[in-house]
């Protein structure tokens, strides 16, 4: 589904992204995990064209996604959400739904044909406030929304960066459910950050591990705890990196 290539980036002298080479298929929840300045929120970006990475090569279900612009990426399927959350915070929790069903329509008008505004509303706690302008939402339900707005798009992959920040427990737990049911009904690709290694861990299939804008470990959950590198980083002395 998604692949990329050998992905560089330096900002300045920073290199936020070295040579990663990532994939993901439909149908997959990928953990992308790593400690702060790792490039996690680099990578997100390169993949959904809000950075120009300095070379490598994307793919999105074999077709060039890497020289379109963020637009062109939304209209094929590439649907985000933003570490701070990026709403129309003047619209109506419905109007911003409608906006990104319209992107869709303009592109695969068959895939939109089988999106339902109020159905979406209403599955993920949203439809009572549907009338009411988004930037006087409480915190969880503007995430909900942002999600309901990527799904809006009818997402070939989603890309979600830290969605559970600031969430309570029982606020992730009814997020990770959301993207389950997702998956098992949009059947996309999912990307997902989050430093909330519980809420990664019951979630993702597969775990990518990043650190200083290198991909150090990728694989099965159970694999990669138990490899040392990833240790080293997670519960290594170094004071480098803080876990968060
Ligand atoms: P993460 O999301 O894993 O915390 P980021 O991708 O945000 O990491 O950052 C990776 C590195 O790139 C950091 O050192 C960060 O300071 C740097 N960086 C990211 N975006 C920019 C930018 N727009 N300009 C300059 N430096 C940046
Ligand atoms: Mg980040």
């Amino acid at each position: 589904m998604l692949a990329i290539e050998e992905i560089s980036k330096t900002f300045g002298g920073v290199r936020a992204l070295s040579e990663v080479s990532l994939s993901c298929g439909a149908g997959e929840i990928l953990g992308l995990i790593g400690p702060n300045g790792a490039g996690k929120s680099t990578l997100v970006n390169v993949i959904s064209g809000v950075v120009t990475p300095d070379k490598g090569a994307i793919t999105l279900a074999g077709g060039d996604i890497g020289a379109m612009a963020t637009e062109g990426r939304a209209r094929a399927g590439v649907a985000r959400t933003f570490q701070n959350i990026k709403l129309f915070k003047d619209l109506t929790v419905r109007q911003n739904v409608e906006v990104a069903h319209i992107t869709c329509v303009s592109a695969r008008r068959d895939v939109a044909a089988t999106i339902d505004i109020d159905t979406l509303l209403e599955r993920y706690g949203l439809a009572a406030l549907a009338d009411l302008a988004a930037g006087t939402l409480a915190y969880g339900a503007q995430r909900r929304l942002e999600l309901v707005r990527a799904l809006a798009l009818g997402p070939v992959l989603l890309l979600l960066d830290e969605p559970a920040a600031g969430l309570n427990e029982l606020e992730s737990e009814a997020l990770a459910e959301a993207i389950e049911d997702i998956r098992a009904t949009v059947g996309c690709a999912v990307i997902v950050i989050d430093h909330d290694l519980g809420f990664i861990n019951r979630l993702c299939d597969r775990l990518c591990v990043m650190d200083q804008g290198r991909v150090i470990a990728d694989g099965g959950t159970e694999d990669v705890w138990s490899n040392p590198k990833v240790i080293e980083v997670y519960v290594g002395t170094s004071t480098a990196h803080s876990a968060h």
